[in-house]
């Protein structure tokens, strides 16, 4: 129990705890004792340009191998190291191993090498160091803004009073920022008039169903040329199969990601296609 912090460190000890809570605090716990024991990995997923399908930037992905057993999704410990405050020390770890890889490439491969993209949640926002640890991270690999962009969802923004704040501080770096799971939010336009965005990602929801569906074909064009419009890059998430790429083309779209390319790989696996595609 003395691992348990914030609201479950009295509720830990009441018989009526329910099973979500305690799975929810024991998970907590383990989480912590995870980023010491060094149970945490980063996969890396290629963002390609179209229509040739070229690799431009890589997405880092964490995973979790508690135990060194199977990995557990970022979507079941993510809202639990957010509500924790872990996420602020996994945030670091996961920059600062983004970054060194992304260096790395960048030596080996010069020109070809792909920019990074790295999440950053909401809690990570309200930080107010948060500009100051990219700034000093980069600095340490080498690496230029421009090699790094972040992304970010538009609750995170709404969450806090300062995370936009920090977000004009980032951008003001000169790292790129991507709304990522674009379109799913409440107030996904409002927003583009607010936030110094680079780059769209356009939700999954969005890329499904585009091949006979007018409606979907019609909104996935618009939030393109919305893009375009505003002079930032629209990036198509979740493409799975040929047809759905084509038809991205077709609508506009030059960049894009998904299984049908590339389905997220260890580092050493994204060194090892450098050296087999011509970029
Ligand atoms: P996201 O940032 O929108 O990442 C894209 C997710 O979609 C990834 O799931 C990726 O594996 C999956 N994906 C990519 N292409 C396809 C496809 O063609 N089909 C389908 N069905 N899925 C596809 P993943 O790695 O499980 O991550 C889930 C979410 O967890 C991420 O969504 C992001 O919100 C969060 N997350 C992952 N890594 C990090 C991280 O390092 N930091 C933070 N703060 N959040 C992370
Ligand atoms: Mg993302
Ligand atoms: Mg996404
Ligand atoms: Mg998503």
């Amino acid at each position: 129990a003395a691992q348990r912090v914030g609201t479950n460190r009295h509720q830990a000890h009441t018989p009526d705890l329910d099973a979500s809570a305690q799975h929810h605090a024991d998970v907590a716990a383990a989480l912590r004792h995870g980023l010491e024991r060094g149970e945490f990995r980063l996969l890396y997923q290629p963002i390609v340009e179209l229509p040739l399908g070229t690799m431009r930037a890589v997405e880092a992905l964490v995973r979790w191998h508690p135990d060194g057993g199977k990995p557990v999704s970022p979507a079941e410990f993510i809202p639990v190291a957010e509500q924790n405050g872990l996420i602020v020390d996994l945030g670091a770890w996961i920059l600062d191993t983004a970054c060194a890889d992304a260096a790395e490439w960048q030596r080996r491969h010069g020109a070809s090498a792909p920019l990074i993209s790295v999440n950053v949640s909401a809690r990570q926002l309200l930080d107010p160091d948060l500009p100051d640890l990219v700034a000093a991270t980069l600095v340490r690999h080498g690496l230029d803004p421009d090699q790094v962009t972040l992304e970010i969802t538009e609750t995170a923004v709404f969450a806090g009073g300062t995370a936009l704040n920090t977000v004009h501080a980032l951008r003001d770096l000169g790292v790129g920022i991507a709304l990522d799971d674009f379109g799913t939010g409440h107030s996904s336009l409002t927003l583009l008039r607010t936030c110094p965005v680079t780059t769209l990602k356009v939700d999954k929801s969005f890329i499904d169903e585009l091949n006979g569906s007018p409606q979907q074909e019609a909104i996935a064009a618009s939030l393109s040329g919305i893009a375009a419009t505003l002079g930032l890059r629209a990036v198509a998430e979740g493409v799975e199969t040929q047809n759905q790429a084509d038809r991205l083309y077709v609508l506009g779209y030059r960049y894009a990601q998904g299984f049908h390319f590339a389905r997220p790989m260890p580092a050493a696996d994204i060194d090892a296609s450098l050296l087999t595609t011509v970029g």
